[in-house]
């Protein structure tokens, strides 16, 4: 780097030609907050709740959530916090001792599902979220959306719980912007119909290449198949965009992908508002994004939605991303 770390901390996220970047933390530990603000985060877009809820064995009650919830928050109030809620299942530790393992957990009971299945827990976890939402600015996200019927029930239950609180005369902001992670292809097909209900997408790119190619995220024997720039991962990335777009909100991208260098300019010039990575590598992110030039990117999104293989798409970002950084 030319510029020293502290500049580029500092510094604003936007293009060459002054296309802002909304580049946020992910976080799954608490000890991580306090690398939040150095990092040069603009707020936390990923904070990942399974570490914390399943850390003891059982389930932390709604007063605890609240607690650690609140820190969070504050951590990097004014900004914004976006919590996720509970993604048990698939890699994740399973939430209960199940009877028998599922044959297929990616596809088994995991992110949402269980959430909807598990109300007491859901709402538990939605209700301490609320409670936070006082110290700061809070976001809600729910994982592994497969369609309209799951993100339509997950913003009623988050409804029921305001309610709960309302009753109770406990407050809660009514500032709060509610997403959908778009993470598995039905729900990319669907983006506009589900982006009618929230008021961001986060696409999961994790999850969203791995179920598209049918690569399981963590079997090494397969790996070489798990193709981030596979053009039909970049084209429901474009149709996410797009559906998100047509209803007037925000997309973002938590997945590994969004700190992808080589990949970056195609991500800028589809015309992602948003980019959530881990803090290491923030500031390499924010780095390349400040030597990136929108208008040259968005000619690259267009030309890599017409290549037909990986390999082609990831030469055409190298090439520009070389160029720039
Ligand atoms: C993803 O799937 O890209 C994602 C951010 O969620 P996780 O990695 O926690 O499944
Ligand atoms: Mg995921």
């Amino acid at each position: 780097f030319k510029t020293s770390l502290k500049e580029i901390r500092d510094s604003d996220t936007a293009t060459l030609d002054d296309r802002r970047i909304t580049l946020s933390a992910n976080v799954e530990f608490e000890h991580e907050l306090n690398q939040v603000a150095e990092s040069g985060a603009n707020g936390i877009g990923l904070f990942r709740t399974e570490f914390f809820m399943l850390e003891t064995g059982e389930f932390p009650d709604e007063p605890r959530q609240a607690r650690l919830y609140r820190q969070v928050v504050e951590s990097v109030a004014p900004k914004q916090a976006i919590i996720r809620t509970l993604d048990v299942g698939g890699d994740k530790l399973p939430g209960e001792p199940l009877a028998e393992p599922e044959p297929n957990p990616f596809l088994g009971w995991r992110g949402i599902r269980y959430s909807l299945d598990r109300r007491d827990v859901f709402k538990d976890q939605l209700r301490a979220i609320l409670r936070a939402s006082v110290h700061g600015k809070v976001g809600i996200m729910f994982p592994l959306i497969s369609g309209l019927r799951e993100i339509r029930e997950a913003v009623d239950v988050l409804d029921q719980c305001r309610e709960d609180l309302a009753d109770k005369g406990i407050p809660f902001s009514d500032d709060i912007e509610v997403g959908a992670m778009i993470e598995v292809p039905s729900a990319a097909l669907m983006a506009k119909e589900i982006a009618a209900h929230v008021d961001f997408l986060s696409i999961g790119t994790n999850d969203l290449i791995q179920y598209t190619v049918a690569v399981d995220r963590v079997n090494p024997r397969v790996s070489q198949l798990y193709k981030p720039a596979h053009p039909s991962v970049m084209r429901l990335i474009k149709m996410t965009i797009d559906g998100g777009r047509e209803n007037g909100i925000w997309i973002g991208i938590c997945g590994e992908m969004a700190a992808d260098l080589i990949l970056l300019p195609v991500l800028v010039g589809l015309g992602i508002d948003e980019l959530s990575v881990g803090t290491p590598r923030l500031p390499s992110v924010k780095h390349a994004i400040r030597a990136l030039n929108y208008e040259e990117c968005k000619a690259l999104a267009d030309e890599a939605l017409t290549l037909p293989e990986s390999r082609l798409i990831m030469q055409a970002s190298r090439e520009v991303a070389m160029k720039a950084y």
